[in-house]
């Protein structure tokens, strides 16, 4: 096999094939939504990951990406995809916490267009070489704290965070639309957080807590 198509396509451990029993194992978790099984069922994880633990990348485990961040677990992943695609396909989607870039490429694959910031320079440079290889054209990426959110285009059909503040900042509830959701780990705790989700009305924000997650924390400034 060329080896372009081997990292494409995957052999053994990192194979179409694992990525089918991942789906699956999803689907018993409870993810129902058929989109966003596709979307998982064609996005190669293992190319977010360290060559080194490449072999791991379809457990649905969190994984080390450097500089002491994780890329997400795909349970979590799914579930908050899911989440923020309850109201429909949202048109444009904020994510805060870039990392490996996975969760974004997920998002990419549903939705039309994502904005994504990430504080650390050395994960948004891995990022946007996977999303160049991989050929994903809707996935804009600014290097910034995201505790102020992108805010232009503003407002977000949905928003999603990928690091636990203890308090959700301002600007970020003001970016999103009406009738848009967040979806947000809130807590002091670095072990575990609540999974919010946050429905922006007319009159304010209703929140539903879905579970307990453990996220690594936000954090202000540029690294
Ligand atoms: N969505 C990522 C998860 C990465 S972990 C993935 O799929 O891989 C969370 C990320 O949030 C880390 O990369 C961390 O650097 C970033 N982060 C934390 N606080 C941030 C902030 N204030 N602004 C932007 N990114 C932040």
């Amino acid at each position: 096999m060329a080896l372009n198509n081997m990292l494409h396509q995957g052999v053994g451990m990192t194979s179409q094939r694992a990525r089918d029993r991942l789906v699956i194992r999803l689907r018993k978790k409870g993810i129902r939504h058929s989109t966003v099984l596709q979307s998982i069922a064609r996005t190669p994880r293992h190319l977010f990951v360290d060559e080194a633990l490449s072999h791991r990348a379809y457990e649905d485990n969190a994984l080390p990406i450097g500089n002491g961040q994780t890329i997400s677990q795909p349970y979590i992943v799914a579930l908050m995809t899911e989440t923020i695609l309850k109201d429909g396909i949202p048109g444009r989607v904020l994510e805060i916490g870039t990392g490996s870039g996975y969760q974004a490429a997920i998002l990419a694959h549903i939705v039309p267009a994502v904005f994504s910031v990430e504080r650390i320079s050395g994960l948004l440079v891995q990022a946007k070489k996977r999303f160049k290889e991989l050929k994903i054209n809707n996935i804009m990426v600014k290097h910034g704290d995201g505790t102020n959110g992108w805010p232009q285009p503003k407002p977000y059909n949905a928003i999603i965070i990928t690091a636990a503040p203890e308090a959700i900042p301002t600007p970020l509830l003001e970016q999103l639309s009406v009738g848009g959701r967040m979806i947000v780990p809130v807590g002091q705790d670095r072990s575990v957080q609540e999974l919010r989700s946050i429905l922006r009305t007319k009159k304010g924000y209703e929140t539903t807590v879905i579970e307990t997650v453990s996220f690594v924390p936000f954090r202000s400034g540029k690294a």
